[in-house]
């Protein structure tokens, strides 16, 4: 499919796949994609620059600001009522992902199935460099398989190895903004190695020993993601009020789903919509997106659900 909407994405072979990164062990592999025009984004400088270019745009951000309740009236939102005065206009666009479904209601809206799960992520500091330092910027993604007991992975950050994995969690609905950064004794990097850390690194072992044992663990960090029942987010309309618009649980992928968030918001917006699809942006203007798969009011027992949320 990819391939169908134009993006240069390879399969690879086992043997490809050794040739191009010796360190990939091609004994378990069965093949491989690759897209060369993938890249990985910088958070602080996503913030940043986003930020610079919003205000350089006429927006006003304001900070410390929170949203506390709504004057409604006639199925709309007439202002938004914060700890800081009341905020009138025309569209509300509610894009506060793992606090939506505590939002929502607060403001007139529908009830939004957005559930916090908790997420780590680790940092491997190598002892000595185990390759060039091109080669090491250019690592690419690297997924340690898929299904049961599976799904570790990693990239680099600078001269680290960033590593991750999802395990089964109960979602912490009632978590407070401490929780956010709470590491559980279970899943501290620094906790023997009887941990959560060191079961990713197993399976990064198996497929590449020379990644796995190059050092060691220095930092365990951690968030929640905002998971819906499908994992795919909500983008649309509320079901009560007119003039409220949600894009929210976008469950491990936020980052990455921004840019077509925002088409979609503002095709609803500015009603750039024919018959519930929308139409993207060159170099993909042969395709359009469907607006139901996201709606934030559809039957979850009937939606597709995303299989390879990392
Ligand atoms: C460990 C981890 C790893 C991840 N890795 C990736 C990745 O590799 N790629 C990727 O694409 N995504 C990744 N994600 C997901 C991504 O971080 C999120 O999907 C994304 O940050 C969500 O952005 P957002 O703008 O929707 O919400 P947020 O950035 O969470 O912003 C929501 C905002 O709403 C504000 N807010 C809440 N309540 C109120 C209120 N009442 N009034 C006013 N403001 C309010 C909050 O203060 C916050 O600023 C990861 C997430 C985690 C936890």
């Amino acid at each position: 499919m990819q391939q169908r909407l134009g993006l240069p994405v390879e399969l690879l072979t086992p043997r490809n796949v050794e040739e191009r990164w010796p360190y990939l062990s091609p004994d378990r592999l069965m093949g491989a994609t690759w897209c060369p025009t993938d890249g990985f984004l910088i958070p602080d400088m996503i913030y940043t620059e986003g930020f610079r270019r919003a205000k350089e745009l006429g927006v006003q951000v304001q900070q410390q600001t929170e949203v506390i309740g709504a004057l409604l009236g006639a199925d709309r939102i007439r202002a938004l009522v914060t700890n800081k005065g009341t905020i009138e206009a025309d569209w509300f666009v509610n894009t506060t992902n793992i606090w939506a479904a505590r939002l929502s209601p607060r403001i007139g809206g529908m009830r939004l199935p957005v559930s916090p799960l908790k997420r780590y992520l680790y940092f491997l500091k190598p002892a000595q460099p185990v390759m060039d330092a091109t080669a090491w910027q250019q690592l690419p993604m690297i997924i340690y398989g898929v299904g049961s007991h599976r799904g570790a992975h990693s990239r680099p950050e600078h001269d680290l190895l960033l590593l991750a994995w999802a395990h089964e969690t109960e979602p912490e609905t009632h978590f407070s903004d401490a929780d956010q950064d709470r590491i559980d004794p279970p899943f501290r990097h620094d906790n023997g190695i009887d941990n959560y850390g060191y079961a990713i690194l197993e399976q990064v072992e198996q497929f590449s020993p020379l990644l796995a044992n190059s050092g060691g663990f220095i930092a365990t960090t951690c968030g929640f993601y905002g998971t819906t029942p499908d994992a795919n987010p909500l983008i649309g309309c509320d079901a009560h009020q007119q003039n409220l618009i949600h894009a929210v649980g976008f469950s491990g992928h936020g980052l990455m789903h921004a840019p077509i968030t925002a088409l979609l918001v503002e095709a609803i917006l500015s009603g750039g919509i024919d018959h519930g699809h929308v139409r993207l942006p060159a170099p993909f203007e042969h395709a359009t997106i469907g607006l139901d798969t996201f709606d934030p009011g559809r039957a979850f027992e009937r939606s597709r659900r995303e299989m390879v949320v990392l």
